[in-house]
């Protein structure tokens, strides 16, 4: 078929992150662009996820502060009790997610992107089939097809999700009320960051793990050091090395504890809610993959670093897959990248992805992020390729900016090659941690050294100089090396 024949130029299904930016930026390079979309224009990030979860860690870190009447007071400050209304903060966060939406859709418009309202799904090579809300089922065509369609909520068996009592983020970030008690399944990011908001809003929080840490995901020292702010120094019970096996929606919600190992039963709880944060699962078993010969990997579409969907071991021409379903570090700036690298590629412009650039973020009160290898898998490479791994620790406390704010409790570990100095890796717990990341991710992007890095200036007195110290301890122990 020549490129004319076809309705598009290129068909993406799914307007989350990924397929907003690959959508865009494909239209913005002059090609004929559908985007396809069965629910809210904007995905996961916009509707259920970083925007409203993050309008909520706003208000709620800001009662959060205006309660803690002895850290103001460290300041001189006598506050008086603070009042919030729940469904104003509900409204914030709704509010947001309507402007986000809509400023999103109309630039699709604007770059001249056709929305496609309806589900997706292939009907072999460079066809896609569409059917609306209505019923009608139609094919269209296009020389690229690229799947943008995310995840959803991973409910473990066992798990009664009634979307009142027992529920997942998808309820969550709406705040329709607050519990007394809750029980979170699942300390990763999500799980923390709802303990966060629940617990600034006078919630008692059981975060409940089966792995036998808490945390299990993140950097063991960070881990260490934020646990104890974050949950032991919270209304927060935390029960690691323990599956709920059941829990049934209800009042009180009931939860039925296993040991994980054996899978008794060994505890009972009875909590007024239940937020169920176990993980994501990717949306994919409608996307009649068979039609083209691909075969997941736990319901995943295999790529290859060109986002081009694999098949056989081999990578398929004209067909790309972006984002969640991916499963490739499941967030919306990665699902972005993959997009623009996606129709970089589609354009003819040979592009990788650099998964070890991408930073992430917890967006808790402090912060936690990383970026680069775990210190495990920095380890693993020192030993493969035979170097001697750096690391080194830089602690908030001697951070002028951060005694300033009386909010010191915070480190940042570093991981290097002692041998050329570049950088492999940085976890961060403390104030702006999500900001100060990006300094890192980028020098990692361009594989600098600390040695050159270690030189850069900065501002002073501000908290990127928990970054400099970091550099500049191992810069010592490069130079000492060399
Ligand atoms: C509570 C929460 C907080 C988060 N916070 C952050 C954060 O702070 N920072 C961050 O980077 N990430 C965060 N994330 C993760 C982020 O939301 C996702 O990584 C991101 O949305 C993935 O984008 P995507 O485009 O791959 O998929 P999605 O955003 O899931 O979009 C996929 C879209 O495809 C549509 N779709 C699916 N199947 C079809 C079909 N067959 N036909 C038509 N349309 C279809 C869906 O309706 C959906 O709109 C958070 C997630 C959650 C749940």
């Amino acid at each position: 078929m020549s490129l004319e024949n076809f309705d598009f130029d290129l068909i993406v299904i799914g307007a989350g992150y990924g397929g907003f930016d690959a959508a865009k930026h494909a239209a913005e390079s002059g090609l004929r662009v559908a985007i396809v979309e069965s629910r809210e224009m904007g995905g996961t990030c916009v509707n259920r996820g970083c925007v409203p979860s993050k309008a909520l860690l706003a208000a709620s870190g800001k009662v959060r502060d205006l309660a803690n009447s002895s850290h103001l007071l460290g300041f001189g400050i006598h506050s008086s009790p603070v009042r919030f209304e729940r469904q104003k903060i509900a409204d914030h966060a709704n509010n947001l997610v309507q402007t986000i939406r809509g400023n999103l859709t109309k630039s699709l418009e604007r770059a001249g992107v056709t929305i496609l309202r309806g589900m997706g799904r292939l009907e072999g090579f460079q066809k896609v089939g569409l059917r609306e809300s209505n019923g009608i089922d139609r094919i269209i065509t296009a020389k690229d097809v690229m799947l943008a369609t995310g995840s959803d909520p991973f409910v473990p068996p066992g798990i009664e999700i009634d979307g009142r009592t027992v529920f997942t983020s998808d309820a969550a970030v709406n705040l329709e009320w607050l519990p007394r008690w809750i029980a979170i399944i699942g300390s990763g990011y999500i799980g923390l960051e709802f303990a966060d908001i629940y617990t600034a809003l006078g919630c008692e929080v059981t975060m409940i793990e089966a792995l036998d840490r808490l945390m299990p995901t993140f950097d063991p020292d960070i881990t260490k050091i934020a646990s104890r702010n974050l949950i032991e120094g919270r209304d927060i019970d935390s029960r690691a090395g323990v599956l709920a096996s059941k829990v049934v929606a209800g009042c009180p919600v009931k939860i039925d504890l296993a040991d994980m190992n054996s899978r008794e039963v060994v505890d009972t709880l009875e909590v007024d809610a239940v937020l169920v944060a176990t993980g994501r699962t990717p949306c994919s078993s409608g996307l009649n993959l068979d039609s083209v010969g691909v075969k997941m990997m736990k319901g995943f579409i295999p790529i290859d670093d060109r986002m081009r969907v694999i098949s056989n071991g081999q990578p398929l021409q004209n067909l790309w897959a972006v984002g969640d379903v991916t499963g490739k570090l499941m967030l919306a700036h990665t699902a972005a990248a993959q997009g623009t690298i996606a129709v970089e590629n589609i354009l003819g412009n040979q592009k990788l992805i650099d998964y070890r650039s991408i930073p992430a973020a917890t967006f808790t009160h402090p912060e936690i992020s990383s970026v680069g290898l775990t210190e495990l898998d920095a380890k693993n490479l020192a030993t493969e390729e035979e170097f001697d791994l750096g690391v080194v620790r830089s602690y908030f406390k001697a951070n002028s900016k951060a005694l300033a704010e009386l909010n010191s409790d915070g480190l940042m570990k570093l991981l290097f090659r002692k041998d050329t100095g570049e950088v492999l890796g940085a976890h961060i717990y403390g104030l702006h941690a999500a900001d100060l990341i990006q300094e890192v991710a980028n020098a990692i992007a361009r594989r600098m050294n600390v040695v050159s890095l270690s030189c850069e200036v900065h501002t002073h007195p501000t908290l990127s100089e928990v970054v400099e110290v970091a550099y500049k301890q191992a810069a010592q122990q490069v130079k000492k090396k060399s």
